[in-house]
């Protein structure tokens, strides 16, 4: 078991979204000190707003995860002023929704440096000092979208597979060399925040409530958990694509479950890129 109690929380993205709801659960949990990292200075604000309203006093930094240096510098005020922090939400990410033909080359360049390096920055610049310090949890939010192929979301589904071959890499690195870090990989299928407005819910995968999918997340680290793949039916994709020859697996995934078919009406959020 690993308690929030008493544990010191930094979240990226933490600003809107399930970025918020974890950072807010984890107060709820007597997480001792929130660290809201995000790249948008006014929902910032209000995140803080809306949390001190209920009594909790939380530190922002406007950073951009896809930055390394700004990672760097404000990781190093993190680290100056608490030592370690206990906890990392890697949970920043964009998509753009766009056939691939359509993106720009600043487009694609952001989402994989939002959506994949940023993870491994922001890791990067705090794993040393929670291995020093004898206790770290590294959650990295990747999605559905790192297990399956799916057209419409040709850049964003790249940038996942990238992050879910990176965390569970690091995990089981970790283990190998006996550090005291544990890392949870989560892969939910669509969530309703707005990030993928419009999408059609594939078969038995609808769309997941961000309060259930924040709340099923710490759980998932107070049960140390490696993976969290939401709802069943992703839990399953794994399996049904290892075991069918790849053009069933397309007809399953495509016509039979629609999940080719479910960025058909993406809107999305215009500010994402
Ligand atoms: P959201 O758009 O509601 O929140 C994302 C937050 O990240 C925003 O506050 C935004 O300002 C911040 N952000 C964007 N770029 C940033 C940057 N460069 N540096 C720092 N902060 C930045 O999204 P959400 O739906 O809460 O998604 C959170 C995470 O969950 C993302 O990584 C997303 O890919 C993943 N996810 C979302 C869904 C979904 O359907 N919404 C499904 C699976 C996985």
């Amino acid at each position: 078991m690993s308690s929030f109690k008493n544990k010191i929380v930094l979240i990226t993205g933490g600003a809107s979204g399930i970025g918020y709801l974890m950072g807010e659960k984890s107060l709820q949990r007597e997480a001792r000190k929130l660290i809201i990292w995000d790249i948008n200075e006014d929902k910032l604000l209000d995140a803080a707003k809306r949390l001190s309203k209920q009594g909790y006093t939380v530190e922002t930094g406007v950073v951009d995860v896809s930055d390394p240096e700004q990672v760097q510098q404000e990781a190093k005020k993190v680290l100056d002023e608490h030592g370690s922090i206990d906890m990392l939400f890697n949970n920043a990410g964009i998509v753009v929704g766009k056939k691939f033909e359509e993106h720009s080359i600043e487009h694609i360049k952001k989402t994989m440096d939002i959506n994949s390096l940023g993870l491994m920055y922001v890791a990067r610049a705090f794993l040393p000092a929670m291995i020093e310090n004898g206790y770290g949890y590294i959650i990295n939010i990747a999605s559905a979208a790192g297990l399956t192929p799916n057209p419409g979301m040709t850049v964003y589904a790249a940038s996942k597979w990238a992050a879910v071959g990176w965390s569970e890499s690091l995990n089981l690195e970790l283990k190998k060399n006996g550090e005291p870090v544990n890392v949870l990989t989560v892969m939910p299928s669509y969530i309703n925040t707005g990030m993928f407005a419009g999408v059609t819910a594939p078969l038995l995968m609808p769309l997941l409530d961000p309060d259930d999918i924040s709340t099923k997340i710490l759980d998932a680290v107070e049960r140390e958990k490696e993976r969290l793949r939401e709802p069943f039916m992703v839990k399953l994709t794994p399996f049904i694509r290892g075991i069918l020859p790849a053009k069933l697996y397309d007809f399953v995934a495509g016509k039979i479950f629609g999940v080719y078919d479910s960025m058909n009406t993406f809107i999305g959020r215009k500010t994402d890129h």
